[in-house]
């Protein structure tokens, strides 16, 4: 096999709660993950050129190729399995970068099945999570994909059935936040209010839309929308706009909102558009 393409998927957090500061640094999460339709575009050849491994990206602030998630999966991968072949990667973005929506892992779990596929690796799926998890700790959901509960740093995932389908509305402000930056000011012990992650998981496995909607939480947003108002403004047009609900995703500061009309998400694109909140717009739909 010469070349291979991949579909990239993003994923926005339907319900997301910080437990506590571990003594390694990083946090215990309960989450649950969605992974929506909205994807980069990867394809990966061989190439000519014996050991060398190349990124080629649509976007320029990815310029740095050593620091792409993708280009660290093939490598390890590469490395661990010595192959020598040149390989190039081509990856056209669409899922916003540092949104919230775990675009660098997705392309990271996409070059890490491409390459265990391209070079006959037979990597398990739980083989591929173990190194996935490595580059990033929404690289092994990245690689299972669907509804998930993700626990852990978001290493421990415990699939969930598909819940029903509705419009998803994604809107990216212009506005950069950093991950580092909310897990830097949250305080887990002074968070009063948190999401109902069992509650979700009930209602996804009774296909109830509306309960699920109603227990939406993310309780990264007491960091993030004092700091960028817009997330607050962006959830209110949302909301205005008939949406079930609207919460931010991830560390931010991507907003999404679930429609069960879609009449009315169009009409909420346009109305976000209008007010000149953000350009980078989607409507779409759970995968
Ligand atoms: P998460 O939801 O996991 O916190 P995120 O959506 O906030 O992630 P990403 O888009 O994954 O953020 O990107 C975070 C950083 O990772 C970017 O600022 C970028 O420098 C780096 N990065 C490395 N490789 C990639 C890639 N292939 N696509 C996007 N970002 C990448």
């Amino acid at each position: 096999m010469d070349k291979i393409k991949l579909k990239a998927y993003g994923k926005i957090n339907l319900g997301l709660d910080v437990l506590r500061k571990r003594e390694d640094g990083y946090h215990d999460l309960d989450m649950i993950m969605q992974t929506v339709d909205v994807y980069d575009d990867i394809v990966i050849s061989k190439t000519d050129h014996s050991e060398k491994i190349k990124v080629i990206t649509d976007m320029m602030v990815l310029s740095n190729e050593k620091e792409n998630l993708a280009y660290m999966a093939a490598k390890m991968l590469m490395d661990e399995f010595d192959i020598h072949q040149g390989i190039e990667i081509y990856i056209h973005k669409r899922i916003p970068i540092a949104g919230g929506m775990a675009g660098g892992s997705a392309d990271c779990a996409a070059v890490l099945k491409g390459i265990n596929t391209m070079f006959r690796l037979n990597l398990t799926m739980e083989q591929l999570m173990e190194r996935g998890v490595r580059l990033g700790a929404d690289v092994p959901y990245c690689i299972l994909g669907g509804t998930a509960i993700a626990r852990g740093i978001g290493e421990e995932l415990t699939p969930l059935p598909a819940p029903p389908q509705c419009h998803v509305v994604i809107a990216k402000p212009p506005v950069s936040v950093s991950t580092a930056y909310v897990y830097g000011h949250i305080r887990p012990e002074q968070i009063t209010k948190h999401p109902d992650i069992e509650g979700m998981a009930e209602a996804i496995k009774k296909g109830d839309i509306q309960q699920l909607s109603m227990l939406l939480y993310n309780v990264m947003e007491d960091v993030t929308v004092p700091e960028y108002p817009i997330i607050r403004d962006i959830k209110n047009v949302m909301l205005e706009g008939g949406a079930l609900n609207s919460i931010m995703s991830g560390s931010g500061p991507t907003v999404f909102g679930l429609f069960e009309s879609k009449e009315k998400a169009e009409d909420t694109i346009r109305q976000l558009k209008d007010k000149k909140y953000t350009e980078q717009l989607y409507l779409t739909k759970f995968v």
